[in-house]
């Protein structure tokens, strides 16, 4: 949604954003990646007609993502 700027569900293409933010706690969302020095951002995109949203983890926190956990394959 963020780089397609179109709804995955529906097709939509009014889409809104939080822009980012920091989350908190931050384990809730990311467990196992506690030793930040600053709390991880995200930014949310909402779909303004049927209400889907997804969230993005900027870069900084994706790589120790990258270092935390398995990748999916
Ligand atoms: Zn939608």
């Amino acid at each position: 949604m963020k780089l397609t700027k179109q709804c995955s569900e529906c097709g939509g293409r009014e889409i809104y954003t939080t822009g980012t933010y920091r989350i908190s706690p931050s384990n809730i969302l990311l467990p196992r990646i506690t030793n930040f020095t600053k709390q991880p951002r995200v930014e949310i995109y909402v779909c303004g007609n049927c209400g889907f949203h997804q969230m993005f983890i900027e870069q900084e926190t994706l790589q120790k993502v990258k270092e935390k956990y398995k990748r999916y394959e």
